[in-house]
C-alpha cells in the first residue's frame, strides 16, 4: 500500500522552497511554487514547474494564509503540500485542512503537531515518557506572584519564554527578584507582538550549556531511527548562528543517551515524518529536554552530508506511506560538516537587517562545499521576509578540514550591493576557542559584548 504523490506544493519561499523544489526534481514529481504579488522574481517560482500567486506582500495574508493555500493546491491539482520550516509548518490547524482537503501534509499528522508545538504541554509528556526536563512551571504562568513563587523554589536564575516561541523571541533571563516584574510584562509583551499569545512559562535557566539536537525520522509503519545529532551552540540572542555534526564536544556514551530517549520519546507519542528534539547539556553533562519541531530545520543539510540521507526525499517517502528506506544499523555517520548562515545584516551596525539589490554575485564551490540559497545576480531583497540569504555547508573528513574548507568558502562568497554578515562570520572560523570546539551557547555574545 502507498499513496501515489505526483505533484507538491511547496508553502514556502526563499532557499527552503528551491531546496524541496530540487529535491521533487529529483524524484521526477512536479513541484508548484507560491508566491505573495511582491515575490515573483523569488528563485523558487523560477525553477519549480508551475507558480500560483497567493496574496499581497504581507505574511499573514499570503504565507500564512490557509485558506489561499489549500486552494492553491486544489486549483493545481497537488497531491501534497510541503510546509518547508517557518510559516505555516507548525500549525496544526493547517495540518488538519489538508485532510479535510485530502491533500497530504508532508509533516507529522496535526494532533502531534498540537501537542508538540505547545512548549509547556510538551514538556508534560516528555516528562512521562522519560525525559529529563528543564525544571520549572507547568506550564503556563499567570501572574507575577506565580512566577515569584517558582523563581524562590527552582533558584535564579530562571528564563522567562513564550509558550508559542520560536526565533527566541519573547526570552527574557532573571538573575534576581527585583528584576522579575519588568521582565515578566515584557516577555508578555514580546510573545503578543510576535505570535499573538502572550502565554509564558518559567525554567531555570541553565549556565553556559551547549544545545544539541537530535534528527528524527520516523514512518508511518512504526520504524524510528535517529540520523545523530547537531550542535548549535554558537547563537545570537538565541537564535543560531552557526552549527556543526557530529557534535564532537560530547562524550559517545552521552550522545547514546540522548538517541536513545528522542527515539522513545518520538514512539511515545507515535511521531511521523521528520523532526528534532532540542536539548541544552550543561557543562557537568546533565541533559535537559528544551523542545521538538515537528519540522525540517534550517541545518539539516549538515545532517545530510555526514548520513549521505536526503531528509526531504525521506520525508516525501513517509508521506507517500513508504517504509523508511534504511534501518538503524545501515546510517553511518562519517566525516564533519558545518553549517554557517549568511544574512542580509549589517554586522557594523548592530546587526540591523539591510535591504537592497544584489549588483554583484560570486557563490563559492569546490570539494566539500555546499550553498543552499536562493539568491541571484539582480535580485531585489524584500524587508518583509526573513533575512537569510544562504547557508554554506563545508563537509570534511575531520573538524578542522571542515573548518579550513568554511574559511576557503567564505572568502570566496562575494555578494554586493547589500551588507552581509559575511565578513563577521569569516572571523569566527578564525576564532582560538571555536577552533578549540570551547565554547556554549552564551559564548558568541560574550565575544562580541569583549569587542
Ligand atoms: P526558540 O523556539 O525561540 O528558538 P528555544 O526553546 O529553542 O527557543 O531556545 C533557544 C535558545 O535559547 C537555546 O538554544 C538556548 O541557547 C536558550 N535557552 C532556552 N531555554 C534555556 C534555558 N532554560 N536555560 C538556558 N538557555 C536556554
Amino acid at each position: 500500500m502507498s499513496r501515489d504523490i505526483k505533484k507538491v506544493l511547496v508553502a514556502n519561499r526563499g532557499e527552503i522552497a528551491v531546496r524541496v523544489i530540487r529535491t521533487l526534481k529529483d524524484m521526477g514529481i512536479k513541484s508548484v511554487a507560491v508566491c505573495s504579488d511582491v515575490d515573483r522574481d523569488s528563485l523558487h517560482t523560477r525553477i519549480a514547474d508551475e507558480c500560483i500567486c497567493i496574496g499581497p506582500r504581507n505574511s499573514k495574508d499570503s504565507y500564512l494564509n490557509k485558506i489561499q493555500v489549500i486552494n492553491a493546491a486544489i486549483i493545481t491539482g497537488s497531491d501534497a503540500i510541503h510546509p518547508g520550516f517557518g510559516f505555516l509548518s507548525e500549525n496544526a490547524n493547517f495540518a488538519k485542512m489538508c485532510d479535510i482537503y485530502n491533500i497530504k501534509f508532508i509533516g507529522p499528522n496535526s494532533k502531534v503537531i498540537d501537542i508538540m508545538g505547545n512548549k509547556d504541554i510538551s514538556k508534560q509528556i516528555m516528562k512521562e515518557a522519560g525525559v529529563p526536563v528543564v525544571p520549572g512551571s507547568d506550564g503556563v504562568v499567570d501572574n507575577l506572584a506565580e512566577v515569584s513563587k517558582i523563581a524562590k523554589d527552582i533558584g535564579y536564575p530562571i528564563i522567562i519564554k513564550a509558550r508559542s516561541g520560536g526565533g527566541g523571541k519573547g526570552m527574557r533571563i532573571v538573575n534576581k527578584e527585583n528584576e522579575l516584574e519588568h521582565a515578566f510584562n515584557s516577555a508578555k509583551k514580546e510573545a503578543e507582538n510576535a505570535f499573538g499569545d502572550d502565554g509564558v512559562y518559567v525554567e531555570k535557566y541553565i549556565e553556559s550549556p551547549r544545545h544539541i539536537e537530535v534528527q528524527i525520522m520516523a514512518d508511518e509503519f512504526g520504524n524510528v531511527v535517529h540520523l545523530g545529532a547537531r550542535d548549535c551552540s554558537i547563537q545570537m540572542n538565541h537564535q543560531k548562528v552557526i552549527e556543526e555534526a557530529p557534535p564532537r564536544a560530547i562524550k559517545e556514551e552521552l550522545l547514546d543517551y540522548l538517541y536513545k530517549i528522542s527515539i522513545d520519546a518520538a514512539k511515545h507519542v507515535k511521531y511521523t515524518n521528520a523532526g528534532t528534539m532540542e536539548y541544552l547539556v550543561s557543562k557537568n553533562d546533565e541533559v535537559y529536554f528544551m523542545e521538538m519541531n515537528t519540522r525540517i530545520q534550517v541545518e539539516h543539510p549538515i545532517t545530510e552530508m555526514i548520513t549521505g540521507v536526503d531528509i526531504v526525499r525521506e520525508q516525501i517517502n513517509i508521506a507517500s506511506q513508504k517504509k523508511l528506506s534504511f534501518k538503524q544499523e545501515d546510517v553511518n555517520i562519517k566525516g564533519h560538516a558545518i553549517e554557517c548562515r549568511i544574512n542580509a545584516y549589517d554586522s557594523k551596525n548592530s546587526f540591523l537587517p539591510s535591504i537592497g539589490t544584489i549588483s554583484g554575485l560570486n557563490m563559492p564551490g569546490g570539494y566539500g562545499v555546499r550553498v543552499d540559497s536562493s539568491i541571484y545576480q539582480g535580485y531585489k531583497i524584500l524587508p518583509f521576509y526573513d533575512s537569510m540569504l544562504a547557508k554554506v555547508i563545508s563537509f570534511g573528513n575531520s573538524r578542522e578540514e571542515s573548518i579550513s574548507i568554511m574559511k576557503r568558502a567564505l572568502s570566496e562568497f562575494i555578494i554586493e550591493g547589500v551588507e552581509t554578515n559575511i565578513d563577521f562570520n569569516k572571523e569566527l572560523f578564525d576564532d582560538e576557542n571555536f577552533k578549540k570546539n570551547q565554547y556554549d551557547t552564551s559564548y558568541l555574545e560574550s565575544k562580541i559584548e569583549r569587542r
